[in-house]
């Protein structure tokens, strides 16, 4: 049967029916979220499942939900990007469908979409590191999602670099990773030093030398390669899955996370381990949402 995959991020839903076996796209569409109110991205994704679902026999497809943001159970816990806090969104999105959604962190449905059928096809023991605009993960641990005692597992982007005084960070706390090291947040502290551009810009100065420059990004990607290289020790994935806007356009941080990484898990830990780039691109999360949907 096809399922239907939704992926909402800050600035654009997407909606796709999606094959089963092959995870293969069968239609898509995107909408940007111009009014970021629950009510109005509700109807967005309502007018985009109409859209993809015309033509194919989807009326009793399941259908998963990726979202940017933290997630129990249906409600939205926090989405900075969306300025969400405390959501019930999952209850009035199925009310709007028409039939039960299953509601899941973006991270997860890209981490599930990479098993499923990119990077990460055949491991049943991953770890997922999107850097983008923030800073996310997933678990999948013997072939199942870890969510924790309640649904807010792997956050990893909110992981602490520094106990006191650190940047604040947009889940409200201070001194996360993702406040040094999400695209968003970087560019930031990167305008604040006076280093100018993005993310990108710098990595192409600290490469060259520049000081300023260069001190971020040790620190950043520093610690970033760190923090991911614990994860491994306790974790001791097969497969170190990285993705996201800023590691794909940054080679450089690949690089150096994957040097960290198989220096500094430890030696048990990175026995066998493989460090690769997420191959769905923006798929891998509408992919994921619609597998994981069909359970
Ligand atoms: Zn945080």
């Amino acid at each position: 049967m096809l399922a239907l995959g939704i992926d909402i991020g800050g600035t654009n839903a997407r909606a796709a029916v999606v094959e089963p076996v092959t995870g293969r796209l069968v239609s898509s569409a995107k909408e940007a979220l111009v009014d970021r109110s629950p009510a109005a991205v509700v109807a967005v994704v309502a007018a985009l499942v109409e859209r993809v679902s015309r033509g194919h026999d989807v009326a009793r497809a399941p259908v998963g939900v990726g979202f940017a943001g933290m997630l129990r159970g249906d409600v939205v816990v926090n989405a900075p990007n969306l300025h969400w806090r405390d959501v019930d969104f999952g209850g009035p999105l199925a009310r709007a469908l028409g039939r039960p959604v299953r509601l899941v962190n973006d991270l997860s449905a890209a981490a599930w979409g990479e098993l499923s059928g990119g990077a990460a096809r055949g491991a049943r023991d991953t770890f997922t590191v999107f850097v983008g605009t923030g800073v996310g993960s997933a678990i999948i641990s013997g072939g199942r999602l870890l969510s924790g005692a309640t649904g807010v597992a792997a956050e990893f982007g909110h992981v602490k670099l520094v106990a006191e005084g650190g940047r604040r960070c947009g889940c409200g706390e201070h001194g996360c990773l993702e406040a040094y090291m999400g695209g968003a947040k970087l560019t930031e502290w990167m305008a604040e030093s006076g280093v100018a551009g993005t993310p990108s810009d710098l990595e192409r100065l600290a490469l060259q030398g520049d000081a300023p420059a260069k001190g971020l990004y040790d620190f950043a990607v520093g610690h970033l390669a760190l923090a991911i290289a614990n994860q491994v020790t306790v974790l001791n994935p097969a497969v170190v899955v990285l993705g996201g806007g800023v590691l794909s356009r940054c080679p450089g941080m690949v690089r150096r996370v994957t040097d960290v990484v198989m220096t500094r898990a430890s030696a048990a830990s990175r026995q066998g381990l493989e460090v690769k780039l997420a191959e769905l691109g923006d798929d891998s999360g509408l992919v994921g949402a619609a597998l994981l949907a069909q359970g």
